[in-house]
């Protein structure tokens, strides 16, 4: 039994480890940077530089890399070893603060929207030290930020940590309101579950539609896939388990919280939960956890399949992101308090979550919007693409007392008035807690469910951070100003219940009804990625994220053209993938297949005349039409692909993916499916649902 607390954080540059190498100043002078969010001064930054070298050499590292968030969805590196001549033919092992602090990675490879040709390429890489150094793959890697040499934002991390400070400023200045004067910090807290699939690896690398677009193109349903519902949290097989533990394990030696694991709802499918922590450190150890995932997956003979929809027909992969607002002093903001004081503060939080989700749905729904994504969203497992909250029955009873001025269910004789009586006390955790809700409140935090699997968490955050703050702003502006602040308080609460009540739905979002019942109410229905995304460079889209300075309006309108720009390749690399499938093996197969029909009917009758052929007949007569089916429908996929392309605004082309691309994929797929199911199994070129879904 390995002994897990000495094996947690083992390869992290933690507190720990620098407060014991750390000379006391430097650890103090540090700390102070951290948390007052300044810059490393460089006689610090060499000394901190120096005792973490030694400490990765002690561990067998030569190597160190800035460890960043591009634009692409992964984690980027560029390692450098630390050796430096010592000027007599031999070398010395150095690391200065220099190098610690700010790196230089060319920028031009990356993508950058429109940034790239108004700005420099170079770009440079800048350490964030509020999240720890650690050695992944005998690597020293160093997590830092990645702006253009004019200071533009080219990743997720910078966004990130603007917003987490936005919503500090803006936090602070409504907790002075009530009076609190020893919270010196607010930041977010975030515990992102993540879904996932593991196949076997060999059967994975013969399907080329996952190895090229993380996806099966094609692929009729088998006769068994999760309607027995036996697989959720059920038994662990060997091989998983293995890869189960060994992934905690490398998890915990990085410092990352694992700890939950089951199977989930699909066959193949299971997930992992970690303890939430900051923001900022949750979002680079999810993209830690994602990584991890692919390479012991691999040492498995596993494929761990993050796609948001790596199978038709069976459940996709989310990632629900839990998030919380919580003090330096510990105190968790959406904790319902016990004194009148505490719980007019947690109704006043929630209210600016109520009005920000109610007034930025557009932004929610763009923060889960990926091609990846839109096959789940409104499908009948995900939440669907309609933005709305759900507060429970009991809080909603509440708020709605509150609204109307009236009293809460005969359990309180007189109208409540915040600030003067406690909130009734309502059960946190209910067990009919709504699993179809894309925004639920969860006792003391808030579910946000949209996200697909492979998403990194800054950009929902980003939003959720921005959102809130931006209300939060409104509120300190009004209550700074007010002549009787509890009288203010209960007028600023009602109006928002009022004026926002519409957003919150605690029925059943999968449910036919809600479509129509959340229109009438206005609230938006996006349905795909071009949508959705359209709206992210609105006007009152740019206001807000200008005023709060997380993003400029070029930096905005780069990230609008790379989301687009993103959403249209991978449509366009799922096509090419499927045609050429089809061309290279799908066709040839069914054709040997009919030849062997026809072959056979032949030597039959060339036996004996008289036997009948019926059934070779039909079935050549059958697979002969699906043959002209398969051709017919991928030159007109192939038609509309290249009509697609000659759009040269990305919005129109975007939508001309989803709107005419899409649907001839699915048609070409419909008749794939058909196929397949009507070939033979030793014609059939790649391995089936049933081989994949049920191979470990
Ligand atoms: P489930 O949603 O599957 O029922 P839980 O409610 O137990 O699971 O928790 C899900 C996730 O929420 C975990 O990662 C947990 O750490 C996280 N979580 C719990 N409290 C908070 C909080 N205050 N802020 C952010 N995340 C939290
Ligand atoms: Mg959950």
């Amino acid at each position: 039994m390995k002994n897990i607390p000495e094996l947690f954080g083992s390869m992290v540059f933690n507190d720990e480890v620098m407060k014991e190498r750390l000379p006391k100043d430097t650890y103090k002078a540090l700390k102070r940077t951290i948390v007052e969010g300044r810059s490393l001064d460089k006689s610090i930054a060499d000394v901190v530089a120096n005792a973490m070298k030694d400490w990765a050499i002690e561990k067998g590292v030569t190597h160190f890399t800035h460890w960043f968030q591009p634009m692409t969805g992964v984690t980027a590196e560029k390692h450098e070893s630390f050796i430096t001549p010592d000027g007599d033919r031999g070398v010395i092992m150095e690391f200065s603060g220099k190098e610690l602090v700010k790196g230089e990675p060319d920028a031009s490879s990356f993508p950058s929207g429109g940034l790239r040709a108004t700005f420099e390429a170079r770009g440079y890489t800048a350490w964030d030290p509020t999240s720890y150094a650690f050695i992944k793959d005998d690597i020293l890697c160093i997590p830092t930020a990645f702006c253009s040499y004019g200071g533009e934002a080219l990743d997720k991390k910078t966004p990130l940590l603007r917003s987490m400070e936005a919503l500090n400023i803006q936090a602070m200045r409504i907790l002075k309101l009530f009076g609190n004067t020893t919270v010196r910090q607010v930041s977010t807290t975030v515990g992102p579950e993540q879904e996932y699939f593991l196949i076997d690896k060999d059967l994975y690398k013969k399907r080329k539609d996952l190895v090229y677009t993380g996806r099966t193109l094609f692929g009729a349903t088998p006769p068994k896939g999760q309607e027995l519902e036996d697989h959720y949290f059920g038994v662990l097989r060997p091989r998983v388990a293995a890869f189960m533990q060994e992934l905690d394990e490398e998890l915990w030696k990085l410092g990352v919280y694992a700890k939950t694991k089951h199977n989930e709802v699909a066959p193949a499918q299971h997930e992992l939960a970690p303890i939430f922590t900051t923001t900022n450190i949750a979002s680079d150890h999810n993209q830690l956890t994602m990584e991890l995932m692919k390479r012991i997956a691999d040492k498995h003979n596993l494929a761990c399949l993050l796609h948001e929809k790596p199978f038709a027909g069976v459940n996709g992969s989310g990632k629900h992101n839990n998030w919380s607002m919580v003090t330096d002093t510990g105190l968790n903001l959406f904790e319902p308090g016990d004194s009148p004081q505490d719980n007019a503060q947690f109704l006043l939080f929630l209210c600016a979550v109520i009005k920000a989700v109610d007034e930025y749905q557009d932004l929610l729904r763009i923060s889960a919007a990926s091609a990846g994504n839109d096959h789940r969203l409104g499908a009948n497992e995900a939440p669907p693409a309609i933005v709305s909250i759900f507060l429970g029955d009991e809080l909603t009873g509440i708020l709605k007392a509150i609204e109307e001025g009236s009293p809460y269910a005969q359990k309180q004789a007189e109208e409540m008035k915040i600030g003067v009586h406690t909130l009734p006390r309502f059960p946190k955790d209910t067990t009919d807690r709504n699993r179809t809700s894309p925004f639920a409140f969860t006792g003391n935090k808030f579910e946000f469910r949209m996200l697909g699997s492979t998403f990194s968490v800054s950009g929902p955050n980003i939003i959720l951070n921005t959102i809130v703050a931006e209300e939060l702003a409104q509120f300190a502006d009004q209550l700074e100003n007010a002549g009787n602040f509890t009288d203010a308080l209960n007028i600023l609460i009602r109006d928002v219940l009022k004026q926002h009540n519409r957003i919150i739905f605690n029925g059943n979002s999968y449910a036919d009804s809600w479509p129509a019942e959340a229109e009438k109410r206005g609230l938006l229905n996006l349905k795909t990625t071009p949508d959705a995304l359209k709206h992210f460079i609105d006007e009152k889209n740019i206001t807000l994220f200008t005023r709060h300075k997380i993003f400029t309006k070029a930096e905005l309108l780069s990230r609008y053209e790379i989301l687009m720009d993103n959403y249209a390749k991978v449509i366009d690399i799922e096509t090419k993938t499927m045609v050429r499938m089809l061309r290279k093996n799908i066709i040839p197969s069914v054709c040997s297949y009919i030849r062997d029909l026809a072959a056979t009917a032949a030597s039959k009758q060339n036996i004996l005349r008289e036997l009948p052929c019926e059934t070779e007949k039909s079935l050549i007569t059958m697979m002969s039409g699906l043959l002209d089916d398969l051709y017919q429908y991928s030159e007109e996929l192939e038609a509309v692909l290249r009509k697609t392309r000659t759009y040269e605004d990305i919005g129109t082309r975007a939508a001309a993916y989803a709107y005419d691309v899409f649907p001839a994929m699915q048609k070409l797929r419909e008749a794939v499916d058909k196929t397949e199911i009507h070939c033979a199994k030793e014609y059939w070129p790649y391995p089936t649902y049933g081989e994949m879904l049920f191979s470990v």
